[in-house]
This record gives structure tokens, C-alpha cells and sequence, in this order.
């Protein structure tokens, strides 16, 4: 039996954060300046901490500028709108992050909304995911297209195949779903509701797992040869997916962590750099006329 290929998320994000390096240093020689990411943090989720130091760092490593907004848990969504709209008018930012999930009494779609597209880099508007749905220039959702770099960077072939995704959000595996769509694979898209999942599962040649639930996808419902993509990141550094058991009959399969993880945050700096070149050569209107 042919040994499956690990998709080294950490080695691409590695190439893909030293290019953004160097075209930001070379912008930065060229008397441009340097982008700057508004992270905005409601709350104090320590998980969300983490994630969002993780991006600041990130920023810093490729000579990017941040600015962190905390904002306290008991913030309304108009306090929110507010300093949304601040970041919108400030022309010294370029991107702005939401971080997800916010406390409950906020009305996150209306905040993820209230973002500029232009400055949509975590692609979570309602237009930037029309606009992807219509295969139409975008800012994307950075797990999903982190994915889909994945594949591309390993020359997998999308085209015709059927691919299965589990869970729906619409950060992660509802945008995903488009995104194969757009690729010309047959996709189906399964949630809380779907009935026999695990014969689904088994039908596809390319499957996602983007549940959250630990390890929740299992080795058995995993077809010899599938391409296996395991967006999930749980306590205990376990994915959505039986990854481990997985091993011996992916063709090819996303560690975690290491696969999916430092992606997501590649592609964040990428469409970061994107939006602030974007201010001197406007008629880029996103990367995807790069891909
Ligand atoms: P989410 O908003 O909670 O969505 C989970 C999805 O899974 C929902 O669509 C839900 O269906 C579906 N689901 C739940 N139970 C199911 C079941 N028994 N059978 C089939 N589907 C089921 O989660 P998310 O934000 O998309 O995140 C998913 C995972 O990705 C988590 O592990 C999260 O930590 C990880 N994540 C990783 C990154 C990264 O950078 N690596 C980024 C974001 C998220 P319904 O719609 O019917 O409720």
C-alpha cells in the first residue's frame, strides 16, 4: 500500500509568510510604509487570548504592524459598531479581525458585517461571501482558503471529485464548500441533521472535517486513497477527525497541529498584504485575481 503524504501546513505557511516578508520589505523600502491589522478581542476567552497573541506575533515576524483592541466582556453591540467604524475610518489600517466568538448578548453578524470589504481580510462579511459565492473577487475565510492552498500547493486535483464536508458554519464549512464548488468538485455539504453520515463520508474522495467535536469523523468511514483535511483544532490537540488512525489509508491527510492551524493565519497576513497594496495599485481588488 502506497504510504500517505502529510500536508505540511507548517512548511507552506513558512514559504508563504517569508514572501509576504520580503514584498513588505521591499514595499517598506519603496518609502510605502507598512499594513496594519486591527484585531479586535471581546472578552476574555483564553482560547481566543491565545489565538489572537498568535496573529499579533505573526504580524510582528513578518513585518507587519497590529493593533490590538480589547474590549471588555460586558460590551454592547452598538459600543462594538462603534469601534468597528473607527477602524473603517482610519486610514492607517488596513485590515480588521473580529475575533469569533463573541459574548452572547453581541450581535456578531451585525458587527461581522459592519466591517469595510475593503478591509475584510478574515473574510466573514455577508458581501464577501456573496461575492465568493459568485466565484467574484473576495477577501475568503482564512481557514477555508487556507485549505484550499493546501491542496493547490500539492497539486491535488479538485476538479470532479466528491468532496464532503462536515459542518456548516459559515467561517468555515459552508465558505469551504463553495470554494470546491468553485473548484469543479461535486460537494456535499452535511451538518447536525444529515442522516448516515458515516456512508457519506465513505463515498468521498476529498473530505473535510470542520465539526468541533473531538475526533468525531472516524478512521472507518474514510475511503482508501481520500485526501483528508482536518480543519478542527480541540482540547488535547485532537482534531475532528480520527487523524491518527487515518494515517495508513489517506493519500494524503492535514496533521493537527501543524496542518490547518498555522494556514489560517498565512492566509490572514496574505490578504492583509493584499488590501494594503491594494491602496497603491487599485485595480488589484483582492488576490483572487492572483489565483
Ligand atoms: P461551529 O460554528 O460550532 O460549527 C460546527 C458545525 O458542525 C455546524 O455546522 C454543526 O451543524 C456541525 N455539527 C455539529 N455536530 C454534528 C454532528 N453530530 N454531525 C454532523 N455535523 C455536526 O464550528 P466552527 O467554528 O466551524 O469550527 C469547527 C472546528 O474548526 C472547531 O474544531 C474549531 O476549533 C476549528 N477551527 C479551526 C480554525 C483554525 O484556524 N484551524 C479556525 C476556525 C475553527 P449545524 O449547523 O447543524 O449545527
Amino acid at each position: 500500500m502506497k504510504s500517505s503524504i502529510l500536508l505540511d501546513g507548517k512548511a507552506i505557511s513558512e514559504k508563504i509568510r517569508n514572501r509576504i516578508a520580503e514584498t513588505l520589505a521591499k514595499a517598506k523600502s519603496e518609502g510605502k510604509g507598512v499594513p496594519t491589522l486591527a484585531t479586535i478581542l471581546v472578552g476574555d476567552n483564553p482560547a481566543s487570548e491565545t489565538y489572537v497573541n498568535m496573529k499579533v506575533k505573526a504580524c510582528e515576524k513578518v513585518g507587519m504592524g497590529s493593533r490590538y483592541v480589547r474590549m471588555k466582556e460586558e460590551t454592547t453591540t452598538e459600543e462594538l459598531l462603534a469601534e468597528i467604524r473607527k477602524l473603517n475610518a482610519d486610514a492607517s489600517v488596513n485590515g480588521i479581525l473580529l475575533q469569533h466568538p463573541v459574548p452572547h448578548q453581541i450581535d456578531e453578524r451585525l458587527c461581522f458585517d459592519e466591517i469595510a470589504l475593503e478591509k475584510d481580510v478574515d473574510g466573514v462579511t455577508t458581501i464577501s461571501f456573496g461575492k465568493l459565492s459568485m466565484n467574484s473577487e473576495a477577501y475568503f475565510p482564512c481557514t477555508p482558503y487556507g485549505m484550499v492552498l493546501l491542496l493547490q500547493e500539492y497539486g491535488i486535483e479538485v476538479s470532479g471529485k466528491h468532496a464532503v464536508v462536515v459542518g456548516r458554519s459559515p467561517i468555515l464549512g459552508k465558505p469551504m464548500a463553495i470554494m470546491l464548488t468553485n473548484l469543479n468538485a461535486t460537494v456535499t455539504l452535511c451538518h447536525s441533521k444529515t442522516k448516515n453520515l458515516p456512508e457519506l463520508v465513505k463515498q468521498a474522495d476529498i473530505v473535510v472535517g470542520a465539526v468541533g467535536k473531538p475526533e468525531f469523523i472516524k478512521a472507518d468511514w474514510i475511503k482508501e486513497g481520500a485526501v483528508v483535511l482536518d480543519a478542527g483544532y480541540n482540547v488535547g490537540n485532537v482534531g475532528d477527525i480520527e487523524i491518527s488512525k487515518v494515517k495508513d489509508k489517506a493519500s494524503y491527510y492535514t496533521p493537527v497541529p501543524g496542518g490547518v492551524g498555522p494556514m489560517t493565519i498565512s492566509v490572514l497576513l496574505l490578504q492583509t498584504m493584499y488590501s494594503f497594496l491594494n491602496q497603491f495599485s487599485p485595480k488589484l481588488d483582492s488576490h483572487a485575481s492572483n489565483r
